[in-house]
């Protein structure tokens, strides 16, 4: 499985900072050359051809590393094939890409090549976590600058477990009142994080923006992205943890995670409010490192269809059609008094039980999480 992990880069000295921002526009412009290049060929541009037509030129045109010139053809090559043949391609990204094998990590940074016979060190804030995936074979490392941070996006090869026989279903509803609610295939339930102290944080800090834009916009005429900033990152980790506990805790009970498809989603009456509460709390994140977390556990992973799952009554099997998100469900069939999410969560491990037996299990298939 491919990740890409992003890492800050720790304060440069003067000297490295400028070099690193000149590097950067000369890349963009290199790209562009070669973009140019390619309209000029006149031929289906390949790197042979392409290098040979326009590499001297370009070389002596821009201050940078001959392999950063390569890998600005690869980037312009890579443009140029997923061009949708309308207006031109340009390239008009604040970043710079480097090869994998032009990149060495060590100490804690990156070693690359920014100007002509020239390698920097560009030391990294690295983590805990993110130790545990360097060790891998890295790929393509892409450096971006975000307000007045500098990133590396380093993305690596990581080796996946096979997921085990599970020996019961824990079903995760992505909670209406809370951020999820665990439950296995027997009603009992296993895991609940409640959203409402955070949701009153995230509150907070929303007020505090409008506050703050506000006084600012009057002041300045300018718009303060600063704390929603810090709110993204705030949730990304809270996401992280939540993500964590559940796969650690389906891996020691030897159970499969069962989730709901999305896409349903949009059919729903309530389509809307769900949307906006799943924008809230970027369920579609929290999604991707349910999913990369128990890949790399080993942890199988089922999804269902979302369909019904929060109107039927978990005891009986009776769909409540009339049943309108409240936070408990009533069932009018067999008098059951249940916790809303926690009912949806146990149709949902049973539906993931139903399907486990349908079928033989799936693997995911491979895709890119972020991390
Ligand atoms: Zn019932």
């Amino acid at each position: 499985m491919k990740l890409t992990l992003k890492i800050k880069m720790r304060t440069l000295t003067r000297r490295k900072e400028k070099m690193l921002i000149e590097a950067m526009s000369e890349f963009k412009a290199c790209v562009n050359e070669w973009l140019k290049a390619i309209d000029e060929l006149g031929e289906e541009p390949n790197r042979g051809n392409l290098h040979s037509f326009a590499y001297q030129r370009i070389r002596e045109k821009f201050n940078l590393h001959s392999n950063v010139i390569q890998d600005a053809m690869n980037l312009a090559l890579e443009i140029w094939r997923s061009w949708n043949g309308r207006e031109k391609p340009k390239f008009n990204s604040n970043c710079i890409y480097f090869k994998g094998v032009d990149v060495k990590i060590e100490n804690d940074g990156l070693v690359v090549p920014l100007r002509p016979r020239e390698r920097v060190y560009l030391p990294l804030y690295v983590r805990k976590y993110h130790r545990r995936y360097l060790q891998y074979k890295h790929g393509r490392v892409t450096i971006t600058k975000d307000r007045e941070d500098f990133y590396a996006c380093i993305s690596v090869k990581v080796p996946e477990k096979k997921p085990f026989k599970p020996q019961g279903f824990l079903g995760v509803d992505f909670g209406y009142y809370n951020i999820i609610v665990v439950a296995d295939e027997r009603g009992r339930e296993v895991m609940r994080f409640q959203g409402d102290e955070l949701i009153q944080r995230k509150e907070y800090y929303e007020k505090l923006r409008a506050r703050r834009q506000q006084r600012l916009m009057s002041i300045f005429g300018i718009k303060d992205k600063d704390l929603g900033h810090k709110d993204r990152n705030y949730v990304n980790n809270l996401n992280h943890k939540i993500a964590k506990e559940l796969v650690l805790t389906a891996k020691r009970m030897r159970k499969a995670i069962v989730i709901e498809k999305l896409k349903g989603v949009k059919k729903n009456r309530n389509a809307k409010k769900i949307r906006k509460i799943l924008h809230r709390w970027s369920y579609y994140n929290l999604i991707q490192k349910i999913k990369y977390k128990a890949k790399l556990e080993g942890v199988p992973v089922i999804e269902v269809s979302p369909r019904n799952t929060s109107k039927t009554c978990s005891n009986c099997g009776f769909i409540y059609k009339n049943f309108k998100n409240q936070r408990l469900f009533h069932c009018p069939n067999c008098g059951l008094i249940i916790d809303r999410d926690l009912n949806a969560s146990i149709n949902i491990a049973r539906k993931g039980l139903e399907e486990y037996k349908k079928r033989a299990l799936l693997p995911l298939k491979g895709e890119t999480s972020n991390l």
